[in-house]
Formats: C-alpha cells, structure tokens, sequence
C-alpha cells in the first residue's frame, strides 16, 4: 500500500494539539469593551479576590469603568463608512514583508477623532458630577486637530515627556475603539507572524499583560494582550515578554497573598485567587509584565485587572524591575493641576504595599 502524503493543510487539520497563535477581538461590539467595563466596576468595589483594591485606587478604577463603558457605546454606534480595512493586497504584502496589517505608527484614518469626540459627549452625563472630569472634557475639545494628532503620536508611541496624564487615557480610549473596531475584522489567517514575539502582530504595539486561558484550544496556553487594538497571541510559559530570554524568570504576588501560604486554609489547586495575579519579570532584562491566571479567575480581563493591581507594580518596582510598558488607561505624566481627576493614582502607588 502507498502512503500518501499529505498537504500541509491536511497535517495540520489532524494535529488535535493545535491551538490558536492568535486571538482577535470578536467582531460582536460588545465583547471586548463591556466586559471590561463590568470587570473594572468588581474591581473598584473590591469584589475581585486576587486583586485587593485601595480606596484612593477604587475612585480612579470607576472614572476609567465609565471611559470604558463609554467606549463599548461607542463603538457599538461606529460609523463604519468611512473607515477603510485594509484590503487583500495590503493584507497579502504585510505578510510577506512580516508587517504589521494595522500598525499603529502608520497614518491613522481621521475617523478616530470622530471616535474621541462621542466618547467625550457619552461622558458628559458622568462629568456633570465631576468637576475634574468635566475639565479634562472641556481641554479636550478646545484642541484643534493637529494637537490631538500630537498627543494621539505620543499615547501610541508610549512617550511620556510632557504629555498630558490626564488627558491621555481618553485620547488611549478613542484610539483603542478604531483599532478593536479594525482587528475584529481582520482575516486571522492573514494575519502574519512577525519576527519579534513581544509586538502585537496585528498592530505592533506592546502588550499591557498576558494571561494564560482556560476552555477549548486555548486551554493551558499564555496569550499576550494588545494594549492597543485588543487582540492576544501566543507566547510559550516562562518567557520574558520583553526580551524574550527564559533564562532569569521569576514571578511575584501580592505579598501578604503569598505570606499566609503556609497557614492559609486548603485550597482547590484551581480557583486560588492567590495565585491569579503574579509580575513575571526577567533578570536579563529587568522588565516584567504581569501575568494573570484563568484557572484562579475564570472572569480575568488583563487591562482591567492590570489596572487595578497597582499595588504589584510598586512591589515589583521596589525589587528593582521596570514595567515594559505602560497601561493605556494610566498615565503618569505632568498631570495639570486644574485638569488633574479626581481621584488620580498617585496616592494609591505611595501607599505602603498590602
Ligand atoms: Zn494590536
Ligand atoms: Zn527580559
């Protein structure tokens, strides 16, 4: 009997081990926007187990909860008509040349200011009790388009120098919206895999965080997520999500978490809030990202959760590791004293650790 030989297409289809390297953002508007605006409303209350939350974060964590709820309106309001995805060709040369599709450094449709300005109006309601809120708004609007250009250059390329804190998680938000709006309807097989791990290779921004996923291909598998544009690719366990070394790795929690070891209660190997949130940094690099664990907490949203465990960053910091890259909802920056949030996060990262 001859064997045949297969196409590669068909070993493929037979390998039951294979997984998906990459995970767009659902095209349902919904999906990505409201259930992290519900996952930030639980951690501002305190309801999260594994994430423990100061007052003075709780008030910032509900500001960003009512930016986020606003952008799942807007997007499930987009306009699309004027918004181009790139067509076949452009698909077709990003993979050839292993490019990102949608990268973030490439001309940006206009549409996005349109995106910040119903953001802004949907937020109005919220600023009516909110005096801060209401003048961060009111800067917002009195920016003439190349300035907004500017400060929408300096959000997506991280640089902190002289940009607005305040102003830059809305002008994050607005950004955030077109570019989910956009990978939800990429084709994901022509999405190509790009040469470094560490870039999202829908856009090529940083990741905010990683998570490892539970449920159907994905179960077991570490997915890094785009700050940007939402989508999450595949990165092997026990990697530096920043150099990609895997020699020096080492992972934190929240101390007082990992204190009680010991003595704490039995706990189901599953489902340990304790082990949900942990940095995982890298002695050749000395960055780390946090890594947030499906298995402790099936509801895990990494930029929300990320958000909120401010109190592992100044852990971690402390022990003399610098964050890869920054949360696009938090700032730190010459934050205008007129214009500053209410409840900004400063307090709450001088805090001594829980
Ligand atoms: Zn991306
Ligand atoms: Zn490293």
């Amino acid at each position: 009997m001859v064997q045949r030989i297969l196409e590669r297409g068909e070993i493929e289809s037979l390998d039951h081990t294979a997984f998906p390297r990459l995970r767009l953002p659902p095209p349902d508007a919904g999906s990505v926007f409201s259930p992290r605006a519900a996952r930030l409303r639980r951690l501002a209350a305190g309801e999260v187990p594994g994430i423990p939350v100061n007052p003075a974060l709780s008030g910032y964590l509900t500001l960003m909860m009512e930016v986020v709820a606003a952008q799942a309106e807007t997007l499930a309001a987009l306009d699309a008509s004027g918004i181009a995805l790139p067509d076949h060709a452009a698909m077709e040369l990003a993979q050839q040349h292993a490019m990102p599709p949608l990268a973030a450094f490439a001309p940006r449709s206009p549409a996005w200011r349109g995106i910040l300005a119903t953001l802004l109006d949907k937020l109005d309601i919220v600023a009516e009790k909110q005096v801060e809120l209401a003048a961060v708004i009111a800067g917002l609007r009195v920016l003439d388009a190349d300035a907004v250009e500017e400060l929408a250059d300096a959000v997506i390329a991280q640089r902190i120098d002289g940009l607005n804190a305040a102003q830059a998680p809305f002008i994050a938000a607005a950004l955030q919206v077109l570019w989910t709006y956009h990978a939800s309807r990429l084709p994901p097989q022509l999405v190509p895999v790009l040469e470094t791990g560490t870039l999202c290779p829908v856009c090529g921004s940083h990741p905010v965080a990683s998570v490892i996923r539970i449920g159907g291909q994905s179960q077991g598998y570490r997915y890094l997520q785009c700050g940007l544009c939402s989508s999450e690719w595949h990165m092997v366990r026990v990697k530096c999500s920043c150099c990609e070394q895997n020699g020096k790795i080492a992972y934190q929690g929240l101390g007082s978490l990992d204190a009680d070891d010991a003595v704490a209660a039995p706990v189901n190997k599953a489902n340990d809030p304790r082990k949900f949130a942990r940095a995982e940094t890298c002695d050749d690099c000395h960055g780390y990202h946090k890594i947030f664990n499906q298995e402790h907490d099936y509801d895990v949203e990494p930029l929300a959760d990320d958000l909120a465990s401010l109190t592992l960053d100044v852990l971690v910091s402390e022990a003399g590791y610098s964050r890869a890259s920054i949360n696009p909802l938090l700032w730190f920056g010459d934050i205008a004293p007129e214009s500053a949030p209410e409840s900004t996060p400063e307090s709450a990262s001088e805090s001594a650790p829980e």
